[in-house]
């Protein structure tokens, strides 16, 4: 018997070699019909056999090409027609074009056999893709995702590339990207003035310039990475000098996983997520001994490697045989990666000795994503490349709002019905080049996902270039959003929950409802509103932002608290060691409250204890030291103890005291305890406090359902310990999995907080 069906795909199926797929499946076995593109997705008409219709609807999720992404299926019989053939049809016009574009994507395994294939027309060439591989979100200018509409526009394809772009059953079928040696982009190798280096190889140059010491910038992407010989010390050290970048840990990539299993311990599900097409950073512990120059992440327990995914990349590996290169961004410290070939030749010169560049143009930069397992999952660090634009799905339909975020490792969110869209990393708006590139992806992701929003929300921060921005548009509805109930709504949203929720916010600075810097919050929060039940006590915040630069200036503050004046009498090496005339200094600006906001933050507590132990003073990047602390615990002997603090209900609040905390250290110093059981103990204390804050909560509030979010959750020690501790103590724990627990996933928290405020 025949009958005839209509099955409607939405989700991420177009651009993604969908419509090849569905119709080598029709025809394989005998049915006929057709698959057109639509608004939300592409609709089939599948007409045969009863038994043939039925395995093909059975087969059509379950051998998907690996980028699409099947949101939904819609069912419906049909009368049959006089239907002969199965064709692909045009797309609908007159209708508004809403799917999904996909993100970019590593080189497939069956375009990397051809291009090491000397038989192959595409041998060597830098630039080969497929519909399962290549750029994507970083060539399009505009919808629909064609190829007139991205930065191949201005490469007509060749005879054979097109024979490939209209043939249903090649590879390439409707591959927008798609090129060759004939008709795409081309690599050049340029000096240090921008002028081309007249090279028979540009890759085998650069490789060779590399194998000598030197930097070379490289085309990507998302943007220039800087290259540099990660096993030559020289080279590295040059790098870093040349970028300003001094402590901040640079990442590797390996050419293949066998190498990345020589530099580090790599579980399975660290290997997954290093060999996926989305090719994040991943970081994962070192092992010992193993040739990566020092100077590539110095004094970190982890190493962030990467593998492969443009093709250049693996040519440039070929070439040269390197066992590891540093890639990192191709910026100056803290401005947003460069993407331009005149403008990378200008901003990164003295920086890289020579640029190997293309003429493809990026139009949208994107910086690498990086991601750690911890706690059993892959946790989203840097949430970029490879991830965006592909939307997080919401439990609920929310109206069109953007969300600003913050100010530090800043990234806008977009809703549009039940999904949210978080753009790519931005970076740090303490610039004009940084906000230069917050206007670029506001105005780039609403044009691409066609959003005008009705709600703007914005961090209640009067001092974020991003608050300033919302404050100065018109038009529409103004949402502000307090940093952590953002924070603890991000970590909702992320796992699609509603009411209330105890939530946990650690991270290192946030506009306080009271004035006060916040970041050591426990809130009870739903998306409407929240309450301060807790935090950590009140301690100075001398010099304000210095102190954040400063962390010795934190353990004067929390010494001072502590045992008062007589803190320098402690006999440890800190107090020995401290400027006698910049401490008083100090100690006069908090007494007279001179540029001394109080804190609770749990970032400078971290600061404060690695400045007491001896283990640094000043930092170079944000969260060196508590990145640092947490490494030397990791090091540690386990079962060391913890720290003890206080617990006292204060007004309406619990407070968390750090007296008996720094009373501990002092004592556990002067008896020369190794400074990694001290950190280890530290670690171990937290995770104790909040467990029984957590509990004090529960009862308060009769309360079972728990979120922990703030850059502080990136410390696997405390995720992994405080995970377990309320789990076994009967808590449903809320984390997050694909958003930063940092400020990064901030705007996402701040959109669902927005979609429940009232109009004012
Ligand atoms: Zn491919
Ligand atoms: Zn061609
Ligand atoms: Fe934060």
């Amino acid at each position: 018997m025949q009958i005839r069906r209509e099955i409607r795909v939405t989700g991420i199926v177009q651009g993604v070699g969908f419509r090849p797929y569905v119709f080598r499946l029709a025809i394989e076995r005998g049915l006929t019909g057709n698959i057109c593109n639509t608004s939300a997705g592409v609709t089939i008409e599948i007409q045969g056999p009863a038994d043939m219709v039925e395995e093909f609807s059975a087969q059509l999720p379950a051998g998907a090409p690996p980028l699409a992404r099947i949101l939904g299926l819609r069912i419906q019989d049909l009368p049959c027609n006089g239907d002969e053939e199965f064709r692909i049809a045009g797309s609908h016009a007159g209708e508004a074009v809403r799917t999904l574009i996909s993100p970019d994507v590593a080189v497939c395994d069956d375009c990397l056999a051809e291009l090491f294939d000397p038989a192959n027309r595409r041998h060597l060439y830098p630039f080969i893709n497929c519909t399962n591989c290549g750029p994507r979100f970083t060539i399009v200018r505009d919808i629909p995702y064609d190829r007139p509409r991205t930065s191949m526009a201005v490469f007509p394809m060749c005879g054979d590339c097109r024979a490939e772009y209209e043939t249903p059953r090649d590879r390439r079928f409707h591959a927008q990207p798609s090129a060759c040696w004939k008709c795409g982009p081309q690599l050049e190798l340029w000096d240090t003035q921008g002028k081309s280096l007249k090279c028979p190889d540009p890759v085998k140059e650069a490789a060779a310039r590399l194998h000598r010491g030197e930097v070379v910038a490289v085309k990507g992407l998302g943007g220039f990475h800087l290259a540099a010989d990660a096993t030559i010390a020289t080279a590295v050290e040059l790098l870093r000098r040349r970028k300003h970048r001094f402590g901040k840990p640079l990442a590797v990539m390996v050419p293949d996983l066998e190498a990345a299993e020589f530099f580090c311990e790599i579980e399975p599900q660290a290997k997954d997520a290093l060999a996926s097409h989305r090719r994040p950073i991943v970081l994962l512990p070192r092992k010992p001994g193993v040739a990566i120059a020092e100077g590539v992440a110095p004094g970190q327990h982890d190493l962030g490697l990467f593998l492969p995914y443009t093709p250049l990349h693996h040519l440039l590996f070929a070439a040269g045989q390197f066992p590891a290169l540093v890639m990192t961004s191709g910026n100056l410290s803290e401005e947003p990666i460069a993407i331009d070939n005149c403008e990378a030749a200008a901003r990164l010169t003295g920086i890289a000795d020579a640029f190997l560049v293309h003429n493809r143009e990026i139009l949208l930069r994107c910086d690498d994503s990086v991601v750690k397992p911890i706690a059993g999952c892959v946790r989203q660090f840097r949430r970029s490349r490879g991830f965006v634009p592909e939307p997080l799905e919401l439990h609920k339909e929310v109206p069109p709002i953007l969300a600003v975020g913050g100010e530090l490792k800043n990234t806008i969110c977009l809703t549009r019905g039940r999904e949210a869209f978080l753009s790519q990393h931005i970076g740090d708006l303490e610039n004009s080049e940084g906000l230069d590139f917050f206007h670029e992806a506001v105005e780039h992701l609403q044009r691409i996902l066609e959003i005008r929003p009705e709600i703007i929300a914005y961090d209640l921060h009067i001092g974020y270039l991003s608050t300033q921005w919302a404050l100065a548009q018109s038009g529409v509805r103004l949402a502000g959003v307090q940093h952590h109930h953002a924070h603890i709504a991000s970590c909702m949203a992320e796992n699609g929950i509603d009411g209330k929720v105890i939530g946990l916010a650690l991270d290192g600075t946030g506009y306080g409802s009271d004035g006060a810097v916040w970041g050591g919050e426990a809130l009870v929060t739903g998306y409407d509103g929240f309450e301060r039940a807790g935090h950590f006590g009140y301690v100075p915040l001398p010099g304000g932002a210095a102190a954040i630069r400063e962390p010795w200036r934190m353990g004067v503050s929390y010494l001072a608290h502590t045992f008062g004046a007589d803190f320098l009498g402690l006999g440890i090496p800190f107090t020995n060691k401290l400027d006698r005339q910049k401490t008083e200094t100090l100690l006069q600006m908090m007494k007279r409250r001179v540029n001394s906001p109080l804190t609770s933050s749990c970032g400078r507590l971290f600061d404060g204890v690695a400045a007491v132990i001896g283990l640094r003073e000043t930092v170079e990047y944000e969260a060196q030291a508590a990145m640092e602390l947490e490494s030397a615990a990791l090091a540690a002997p386990k079962d060391a103890g913890a720290y003890p603090f206080s617990l006292t209900r204060e007004g309406n609040a619990w407070q968390i005291g750090v007296r008996p905390l720094f009373e501990a250290i002092a004592e556990d110093l002067r008896k020369h305890i190794r400074v990694e059981t001290i950190s280890l103990r530290f670690h171990q204390g937290l995770v104790e406090i909040l467990s029984r804050l957590a509990e004090r909560l529960r009862e308060d509030f009769s309360l079972q359902r728990i979120c922990l979010s703030g850059g502080t959750f990136q410390n696997q020690i405390l995720l992994t310990n405080l995970l377990q501790n309320l789990e076994a103590n009967g808590f449903q724990v809320f984390t997050h999995t694909q958003v930063p627990a940092g400020d990064g996933g901030l705007s996402l928290g701040q959109a669902l907080v927005a979609s429940s405020m009232a109009p004012a």
